[in-house]
């Protein structure tokens, strides 16, 4: 079904510049990942329990410097620092409220800002993700609807935001019950099916079950998408 809206006619891929030509993890699926080792000179005998640590470290404990995973040798972890990186959103500002609602403003590496806000309740702790820098669209009641689309949010871009999130709510290692952070909505900045290839990558990513293991028992709003 066509979206109703300007669609944003420029040609080019949106995708963000590599500062220094590694990879961020955060982007890659396990499978990708473990092409991406390979292709870094990890013997291919090894690819499948390298993945398996490094996905570990990352998605479960939060590590974001190869030098503290232990079980791993330590020149398969210098390899790793020269081919990949583990990022986060520059954070150019943190609030929190009175009732807990934080928000932050936050800014990719080509200095591209964007908003992410984490709203806890009762039972359950919604994080608002942004998809987009700007967006095509012009909801009359949305500030963002009067800022044209910059660019689309890579996987590693939305991924960051959620491990940021769960970085500033102390959530690692993974807990295994009574989880602050518990549900993800794509409300932020711009709109999600307009950027679907990377918001699906992404979601995969947080709802993979040797990481994040966010459950993907989802549910549509009439705005985005919402994934429980
Ligand atoms: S960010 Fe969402 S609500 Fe705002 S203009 Fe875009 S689609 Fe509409």
């Amino acid at each position: 079904m066509q979206i109703p809206g300007y669609i944003d006619p420029v040609p080019v891929p949106r995708t963000a510049p590599s500062t220094d030509g590694r990879t961020d993890i955060l982007g890659l699926s396990r499978t990708e990942l473990r092409t991406a080792l390979i292709a870094a000179g990890v013997p291919e005998a090894q690819a499948r329990m390298r993945t398996a640590q490094v996905w570990g470290w990352v998605f479960n404990r939060g590590v974001t410097d190869f030098g503290a995973m232990a079980n791993i040798a330590k020149d398969t972890r210098t390899l790793l620092e020269q081919h990949f990186v583990i990022d986060r959103p520059e954070v150019v500002t943190a609030q929190i409220s009175e009732d807990g609602t934080r928000k932050w403003l936050l800014r990719t590496a080509d200095a591209q800002e964007y908003e992410m806000v984490f709203i806890p309740d009762a039972d359950r702790g919604t994080l608002c993700v942004s998809s987009q820098v700007g967006c095509t669209l012009t909801c009359r009641f949305c500030h963002t609807g009067t800022m044209k689309l910059v660019r689309n949010l890579t996987p590693a871009e939305i991924v960051g935001q959620v491990m940021l999130a769960r970085d500033a709510l102390g959530e690692w290692p993974s807990p295994t019950d009574g989880r602050l952070l518990t549900n993800i909505v794509m409300m932020g900045m711009g709109e999600p099916l307009y950027n679907f290839d990377n918001v699906k990558a992404a979601l995969a990513t947080v709802m993979d079950e040797e990481g994040i293991a966010l459950s993907s028992d989802g549910s549509r709003c009439p705005h985005p998408v919402w994934y429980r």
